[in-house]
C-alpha cells in the first residue's frame, strides 16, 4: 500500500488511526497524535497530498505542543508553524502528530525524555536511538510515512540507523531552521527519516530552499550529479575507533557491496577524527548555554510557585523544569565560556572545527563520497545496561563530523544482525544531497529497509 492519501481518504484514514492507536502504549512514539488538527494547513493536493508524517517535538506546528521533552515547556501550545512544517503541508502533508525525543534534543536512546518512553520496534528492551528517537520508531513501525527529526550530531542518523530506516542531515543551511527550537544553531538543521529513499527525498526537495525568517537559510543550489562509476572514501583512522563486531563485519560489507556495484572504495585520511567528540561537545554545550537562557521561567514555559525574588524565581523554574542532562550541558556550556578560559575551550573547540572542516575538504579533492559507520554499536539495552550516558557521547564520533563541517550525511539500512538493523552513512560536498539519494538507491535495490516486526505488510 502508498501513503498518499491515507490521511485524507476516510477508510484509509480510520484504518491507520486504529492501527497507530494500537502501537502507542507499546512503541510510545508519539506525544500528541491528533491528524485532524494536524490537516488544517494543508492543501488537498500536491506531491505529499494525504500523507501523514511525524514531527519531532521542538519543531513547531500550529495548535500543537511543543514540549521538546522537557517539563518546562509541558503545556505550551505553539502558536506557529515551522517553515519546514508549513512547506509540507502547502505540498499536501498531514501532521499525524508530535514525537517523542531526548530533553532539547540532547541524547541518544530518547530515554532523557521527561514526558514519555519510546522503544525500538525492532526489540522493546531497547531504545529507538535519538534525539529524534519517536519519529524514527513511528516510521519503523509504519505509523507515519514519514519523520520531521533535527540533527545537532546524529539526531536524525543514528535513531534512522538503530531503527533500520533512512535518515538525511541536509547541508547546513539547506533548510530553514525557523521553528525550530534551538539547541546549537551552528550544527543543527531540521532533516528527514524515511522507509524509502524516495520518500525522503520528496518530503527533502519540498522542505529545502531559503527562507526570509531563517537569515542563515541558503537557495538550494545542487552540486551537478555524477555519473556512473563513483570513488568512495574510508577514513583509514575509522579502524582505530573501537566497534561492535556486527557494526565492523555490515561496514566491511558495505566496501564488497560497493565495489560489486562497480565503485571505486580506497582509503582517505581523516587525522581529526579523534578530536571530534570533544570539540563537538564543547561547541554544542556552549551554544546550548546561551540558546536555553530564555526558558527562564518569565516569558513562557514552567514557572515555579513561589519566590521572593526574580532571580529566585528564574532559578527556582530551571531547577524544576529542566532535567539532569540539559542541566549538565548548560553547566559545561558556560564552564567553557566562562572569561579567561575561552582561549583553552572554545577557541580550541573552534579550531579543531576548522581543521576537521579541511580535512573533508582534502578528502573530496580524490573522493565522491565518504563512507563510515552511524555509530559504533547496535541498538542498546534501554536502562543504560550497556551505554552509560558519557559511552554514549563518544559514541557519537561517526556523526558530530558532518555537523561539524556543515556537510550533508544519508544513513541507510545496511543490514540486520542478530535481529536488530544496522547503519552506515555517505557523506558528501556540500550541496551534495542528490548524490547520496543516487548512491542509497543504488543500495536499496539489494537491500531495501527491513521491515521491523509488526510492520504492515507491503506498506512503503
Ligand atoms: N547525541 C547528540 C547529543 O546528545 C545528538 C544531538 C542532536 O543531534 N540533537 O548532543
Amino acid at each position: 500500500m502508498d501513503w498518499h492519501g491515507v490521511a485524507t481518504h476516510a477508510g484509509a484514514r480510520e484504518r491507520w488511526k486504529a492501527f497507530v492507536a494500537s502501537r502507542q502504549d507499546e512503541l510510545g512514539s508519539f506525544l500528541q497524535f491528533d491528524p485532524a488538527l494536524g490537516a488544517v494547513d494543508s492543501a488537498s493536493s500536491g506531491p505529499l497530498a494525504g500523507v501523514p508524517f511525524a514531527v519531532k517535538d521542538n519543531i513547531a506546528v500550529r495548535g500543537f505542543r511543543l514540549t521538546c521533552g522537557s517539563r518546562m515547556l509541558r503545556d505550551f501550545v505553539s502558536p506557529y508553524s515551522a517553515t519546514a512544517v508549513e512547506r509540507l503541508q502547502k505540498a499536501g502533508g498531514i501532521v499525524a502528530g508530535k514525537a517523542n525525543l531526548d530533553e532539547f534534543g540532547m541524547g541518544s536512546s530518547t530515554e532523557n525524555s521527561a514526558l514519555m518512553v519510546t522503544r525500538n520496534p525492532w526489540d522493546p528492551g531497547r531504545v529507538p536511538g535519538g534525539s529524534s528517537g519517536g519519529p524514527a520508531a513511528a516510521v519503523a513501525a509504519g505509523l507515519a510515512a514519514f519523520g520531521l527529526g533535527s540533527d545537532t550530531g546524529g539526531s536524525v542518523r543514528q535513531p534512522a540507523a538503530f531503527c533500520g530506516i533512512y535518515g538525511l542531515k541536509p547541508t547546513w543551511g539547506a533548510v530553514s531552521r525557523f521553528g525550530l527550537v534551538a539547541y546549537a544553531s551552528s550544527l543543527e538543521v531540521i532533516g528527514v527519516m524515511a522507509k524509502t529513499v524516495d520518500m525522503t527525498e520528496k518530503a527533502f526537495a519540498v522542505m529545502r530552499g531559503e527562507d526570509p525568517r531563517d537569515q542563515s537559510s541558503l537557495a538550494w543550489q545542487p552540486a551537478p550529479l555524477r555519473k556512473g562509476k563513483l570513488s568512495i572514501g574510508v577514513p583509514r583512522e575509522c579502524a582505530d575507533v573501537p566497534m561492535h563486531a556486527d557494526v565492523r563485519k555490515t561496514f566491511e560489507k558495505t566496501r564488497r557491496t560497493l565495489k560489486e556495484l562497480g565503485h571505486e572504495v580506497r582509503e582517505v585520511s581523516f587525522p581529526t577524527l579523534d578530536h571530534v567528540v570533544s570539540s563537538y561537545y564543547v561547541i554544542a554545550t556552549a551554544e546550548a548555554s546561551a540558546n536555553l537562557a530564555r526558558f527562564d521561567g518569565v516569558r513562557y514555559g514552567h514557572r515555579a510557585a513561589h519566590a521572593d525574588t526574580p532571580e529566585a524565581m528564574t532559578i527556582a523554574s530551571r531547577t524544576e523544569g529542566l532535567g539532569p542532562e540539559v542541566k549538565l550541558r548548560i553547566l559545561l556550556g558556560t564552564y567553557v565560556l566562562r572569561s579567561g578560559f575561552q582561549d583553552e575551550y572554545y577557541l580550541r573547540a573552534q579550531k579543531i572545527r576548522t581543521a576537521i572542516r579541511m580535512d573533508f575538504q582534502k578528502a573530496f579533492e580524490g573522493v565522491d563520497l565518504v563512507l563510515m559507520p552511524v555509530y559504533p554499536v547496535p541498538p542498546f539495552q534501554r536502562g543504560s545496561a550497556d551505554a552509560d550516558p558519557f559511552m554514549q557521547k563518544l559514541a557519537d564520533i561517526f556523526t558530530c563530523a558532518a555537523n561539524l563541517a556543515g556537510l550533508p550525511a544519508l544513513s541507510f539500512p545496511a543490514a540486520v544482525e542478530a535481529a536488530l538493523p544496522i547503519g552506515m552513512q555517505f557523506l558528501a560536498p556540500a550541496f551534495g544531497e542528490d548524490l547520496l539519494f543516487s548512491i542509497c538507491r543504488q543500495l536499496e535495490k539489494g537491500f531495501p529497509s527491513p521491515d521491523a516486526p509488526g510492520f504492515p505488510a507491503g506498506w512503503k
